[in-house]
């Protein structure tokens, strides 16, 4: 989960506290959750320029990566965890920024090819760098973000793969692909079976236009044929979103016969029995 909304006035210093995060412990608690962990969005630290200058990112690092870190370590029981974008050829400067920092777990998340965002459309703000501005072919689209999935993977850069067909999003106002959609996740499960990452399911995408989890059932069912783990999310940015549709996760996973999430302490994976 995250702490705080992405918006620009939630700043650090309003909701890294200690009474923020037990409001989520609490509602947790009530939920059935025993074990949670936080993955503040990277590009809200300014140590993220150095890995990318993307408008973006410039537009949104305000924040310290160390004082992240020891205000959860410190003020906190919840795992620490940082949700880190994907950028091809920036590897090595994102190796350098997450080395060094005592993590929990790393999130892997593809939001960018190249300078293009796959999330951002209707936000006239950033037109300029949604990758659906002039349409978009849907197949090119497609296949450029499961090629980049399949690279974050293989990067060894991460612990868990976020919502890993994001690319879905807006789907039903934006065009999208016909046919079966296998075509399009076998690009990304090459590198998936190669890595060892496991495989966020996220109740997320139930609030997003596409109104679906990440990810669909064919994709998930081909990342455990590749022997790949699963980890839960519900991508929470408010105490009220923890756990959000849960049960419809769990008969999601039930249908698929996992009866196991990973967790992680100090990049250490371990399964937990659900339910
Ligand atoms: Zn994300």
């Amino acid at each position: 989960m995250h702490l705080r909304p992405d918006e620009e006035n939630a700043r650090a210093s309003r909701f890294f506290t200690s009474e923020n995060a037990d409001r989520y412990r609490e509602t947790a608690e009530q939920r059935g959750i025993e074990e949670l962990g936080v993955a503040e969005h990277i590009y809200r630290f300014v140590q993220s320029l150095d890995v990318w200058q993307h408008p973006w990112f410039r537009h949104w690092a305000h924040d310290d990566i160390d004082e992240y870190c020891d205000f959860v370590r410190e003020e906190t029981d919840l795992r620490l965890g940082i949700e880190a974008d994907f950028v091809a050829g920036r590897e090595d400067r994102l190796s350098n920024l997450l080395d060094g920092r005592e993590w929990d777990y790393v999130v892997g998340s593809v939001h960018f090819l190249r300078d293009d965002a796959v999330d951002l459309h209707g936000e006239s703000d950033w037109a300029q760098w949604d990758v659906w501005r002039s349409g978009g072919d849907p197949d090119r689209v497609w296949r450029r973000y499961f090629e980049a999935l399949g690279e974050a993977a293989r990067s060894g850069l991460y612990d868990i793969l976020a919502h890993p067909d994001l690319v879905k999003i807006f789907t039903g106002r934006v065009p999208a692909p016909d046919g079966d959609l296998r075509r399009f996740y076998e690009i990304a499960v090459d590198g998936i079976a190669e890595s060892d990452v496991a495989i966020e399911v996220s109740t997320a995408g139930l609030r997003k236009p596409v109104g679906e989890i990440y990810p669909a059932a064919p994709f998930l069912e081909m990342c455990l044929e590749a022997g790949r783990p699963v980890a839960l999310s519900s991508d929470a940015h408010v105490p009220e979103q923890l756990g959000f549709e849960y049960e419809r996760a769990l008969s999601f996973l039930g249908d698929l016969g996992v009866t196991e999430i990973a967790v992680f302490e100090r990049r250490r994976r371990r399964l937990e029995p659900l339910g």
